[in-house]
């Protein structure tokens, strides 16, 4: 099973697991005051104040059975004891209540104590796969296949010229990827679906893709129509 993400976007690890007895593992070097998000489905199963830890609040992760006592923060949320959680929900900001060192604001850090089975663990063993919250990477750009017809066609309506290559009498595999890529896209191209047919649906959905991307919106799809559904980004 893969980690559970960080619950914010912490600059470094300031003092780990296991250092001189340290009871869980420290990020620091971002401002007080960032949103502490939940890494994942779970439950507040305890909240409290003391000259220690400061404000902490304790989730019970649905995931390895561990629970994280969340210390230092500035504020808690107003989430009750019993509270389900989720990926990002917002359990408190980042602070530097409690015994900080240095005092104030320069020590600001996320104390995470992470017990399993009562018994304390190396937090760095459960948590670290990515960021909550954070921008997933970019998708790495698609090659569109090669447009399939020849020079100076397209696919179009079957009642246009013959370079319009509706996919009536051919080409209807090569229309149904299209089409295909469209409906991948999130375009709606009615109750046929990828039928691999231009029919009035494609023939709009065309027109409106191409307005979006700034493409000639002739309805017909053309060799730039063709790339720009595999290469441009889904907006
Ligand atoms: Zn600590």
């Amino acid at each position: 099973m893969n980690k559970l993400p960080m619950p914010f976007p912490a600059d470094r690890i300031t003092r780990v697991f296991g250092q001189d007895g340290h009871s869980g593992n420290d990020w620091g070097g971002t401002p007080v005051g960032t949103p502490i998000l939940a890494s994942g489905l779970g439950t507040v199963t305890d909240k409290w104040s003391n000259a220690r830890a400061g404000n902490v609040t304790e989730i019970t992760y649905d995931a390895f059975g561990i629970k994280a006592a969340l210390c230092h923060q500035e504020h808690q949320a107003s989430l009750p004891i019993g509270a389900r959680v989720g990926l990002g929900t917002v359990v408190g900001t980042l602070g530097f209540s409690g015994n900080v060192v240095p005092k104030g604001r320069q020590g600001a850090h996320l104390h995470m104590e992470v017990t399993k089975g009562g018994k304390l663990v190396n937090p760095l063993d459960y948590f670290g796969d990515g960021v909550v919250g954070a921008q997933a990477p970019a998708q790495p750009a698609m090659q569109a296949p090669p447009f399939p017809l020849p020079d100076g066609w397209y696919f179009g309506p079957q009642d246009g010229p013959q370079w319009s290559v509706s996919g009536f009498h051919g080409y209807r595999d090569e229309l149904r990827q299209f089409m295909q890529r469209m409906i991948d896209r999130g375009w709606d191209l009615g109750p046929s679906g990828a039928d691999g047919l231009y029919g009035k649906f494609l023939g709009d959905v065309t027109e409106a893709f191409q307005r979006e991307k700034g493409l000639h919106p002739d309805r017909k799809i053309g060799p730039a129509t063709w790339r720009a559904a595999w290469e441009m980004p889904v907006t």
